[in-house]
């Protein structure tokens, strides 16, 4: 069995440095680089000179663009840890080196994105130099037979000692080894937490290159921040911060290895840090602080992470079900207080069943409500945006057409609504829904296309008739967009009036400058869209009402109730959950 640097990492380290020591001026004026090799099999210990490519720094992002693209906190979209999967994906494809200017890695990578079908079973067992040259040997590509066998050990997760081997033979042959493959080792390392390794790679690289780039920091911070290193880790998110700004999975990895080790203070700072970076945390790490504050006295803490629940209700964020039974274990736990959590359903009124406590109401003031529809006709409605698909003699109709008839009492979104059950007819979709919501006898508009007064196997003209004596409709261009249309004639109509749409309003929620509007909007939307889904067998369309009470995280100061999703699913955020965690203080 070969090993590339020392096993014991301790001893091997020291000796790895004590070498480096010895041979570091050598090293800077020649350019070369010294590692033991321990081949335990042979009770051999021998060396290499490693010839460094090329003695620059790696090219640093300038831009401060990374392999994690961070969101900004208007478009919070959460996922599930899935960064690690692409980072690897990213390195078993070669990808890594995207946004790198070196000529030679792009070669690289240029070259392996030719060769993607290129595929390698990588062996069970570590290979001796000669075997390797002859695999290479045999293979079509031999120039870049290293990378695509190493891409295919970190798919196929292999022992870290067979991937050893073969840099061992690249060393033999090449005297060196090059970035790209180091970085390839390094992701198998932090695929299979071996620490002792992750440090070994990493002082080489430290030595070897002034400066890494992201691709290869995100990986160290990862592989240390899950090991006893842990610190090592914030050292790096220091290293980084000096030439760019850190991902947010940087952030997250030191944050959950500060929270794992109980230095609460510590992650509470870097998770400020990385707020004021404008990066959004993902529900993951929010969840960390919740797990390993369980049990913890510190009045400071507490304040955190009720911070952390109001955070929640500012961004209308829903923590799902494993979230949320941290959130009730950690109030539970808080010493000295007597805090209990059920689960319940949130009664039609409005009321609590658990503590009886009223929530708060969906309903706007009337000032609020006026300022809200104010700033929507003039920031959305008026905006620029609106006629890049609608042409403003278009929409000027529209308003005269809505002002003769006000109020409505439901506007629908006679096309979305079309679509709800793809089996059916979409005229038949409208016409289910429209008889759904008409049956209390209220004025109904529905914004409808052009399209569908031309007779279709989609739009049959004699059903198009009979809807249009229950509803009032409105045709605008095929081309139209309809959140304008929707958004105008149900604020023009009223407090009371509601909206269908599955139609999620990101868009104009983003054209709202200020974040008092976009609180008030998103209330206002929470409060008066109707969403609809088909029924399991999809005979049906089911309407769920608006509430009369608000979807969105509240405290009284000895209550908390914090509405929770079943599952992961963020697709639309306007499906407020129905199901809430009741917290009372006794
Ligand atoms: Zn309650």
């Amino acid at each position: 069995m070969m090993v590339l640097f020392s096993q014991t990492s301790q001893q091997g380290m020291q000796a790895l440095l004590g070498k480096c020591r010895i041979f570091w001026p050598v090293l800077r004026c020649q350019q070369l680089f010294a590692v033991y090799f321990n081949i335990p099999n042979t009770e051999k210990v021998s060396y290499f000179s490693f010839r460094t490519s090329s003695s620059t720094a790696l090219p640093v992002d300038s831009k401060g663009t990374d392999v994690f693209p961070t969101k900004k906190r208007s478009e919070i979209e959460y996922e599930g840890e899935t960064g690690w999967d692409e980072e690897s994906k990213k390195i078993s494809e070669g990808k890594l080196f995207s946004s790198s200017g070196a000529p030679k890695k792009l070669l690289v990578s240029q070259v392996l994105s030719r060769h993607k079908f290129a595929k390698v079973q990588p062996p069970e067992k570590p290979l001796q130099a000669e075997e390797w040259n002859r695999l290479r040997e045999n293979f079509k590509s031999p120039e870049i037979f290293e990378d695509v066998m190493l891409n295919s050990m970190v798919r196929c997760n292999s022992p870290i000692d067979v991937a050893k081997s073969l840099l061992t033979s690249v060393a033999k042959s090449d005297g060196d080894i090059g970035y790209n493959l180091l970085i390839k080792y390094l992701a198998l390392c932090v695929q299979q937490r071996k620490t002792a390794e992750i440090c070994d790679v990493y002082d080489i690289m430290k030595m070897r290159f002034k400066i890494l780039e992201s691709g290869a920091y995100n990986l160290l911070i990862r592989g240390l921040s899950n090991s006893d290193q842990w610190r090592m880790a914030l050292t790096l998110l220091e290293e980084v911060k000096k030439v760019t700004t850190p991902s947010r999975t940087n952030y997250e990895s030191c944050i959950k290895a500060a929270s794992r080790h109980r230095e609460m203070n510590l992650a509470c700072e870097l998770y400020h840090e990385m707020l004021a970076k404008d990066l959004v945390p993902t529900l993951d790490v929010l969840q960390a602080f919740f797990d390993f504050s369980r049990g913890m006295k510190d009045a400071e803490l507490k304040k955190e992470l009720f911070g952390i629940l109001l955070y929640l209700r500012e961004n209308q964020i829903y923590p799902h079900r494993t979230f949320m039974r941290s959130i009730k274990l950690w109030f539970e736990s808080i010493p000295g207080e007597n805090w209990r959590g059920h689960l319940t359903n949130i009664k039609d009124s409005g009321q609590c069943p658990v503590c009886n406590h009223q929530l708060e109401d969906s309903d706007l003031t009337e000032e609020e409500y006026n300022n809200l529809r104010e700033r929507i006709i003039t920031d959305v409605i008026h905006g620029s945006d609106t006629f890049r698909k609608t042409s403003p003699q278009e929409f000027e109709a529209f308003q005269t057409f809505v002002e003769d008839r006000l109020p409505f009492d439901i506007v629908i979104d006679g096309l979305n609504v079309s679509h709800i059950r793809p089996r059916k007819m979409q005229c038949e979709n409208l016409f289910y829904a429209v008889n759904c919501l008409a049956k209390e006898n209220v004025r109904l508009l529905v914004l409808g296309r052009k399209h569908m007064l031309i007779n279709s196997s989609n739009w049959k003209q004699e059903i198009m008739k009979e809807i249009q004596n229950k509803a009032d409709f409105f045709f605008a261009e095929n081309i139209s967009e309809d959140d304008a249309f929707l958004l105008y004639a149900t604020l023009r109509s009223g407090k009371h009036c509601k909206f269908v749409t599955r139609d999620f309003l990101r868009d104009h929620k983003a054209c709202l400058s200020d974040s008092l509007t976009r609180h008030l909007f998103r209330k206002w939307q929470r409060g008066h869209q109707i969403v609809f889904s088909p029924s399991a067998e999809g005979k049906h369309i089911n309407f769920l009402p608006a509430f009369n009470y608000d979807c969105v995280v509240q405290t009284t100061g000895n209550t908390w109730h914090i509405p929770y999703k079943d599952t992961f699913e963020e697709r639309y955020s306007y499906q407020v959950p129905r199901k809430w965690l009741c917290l009372q203080l006794k």
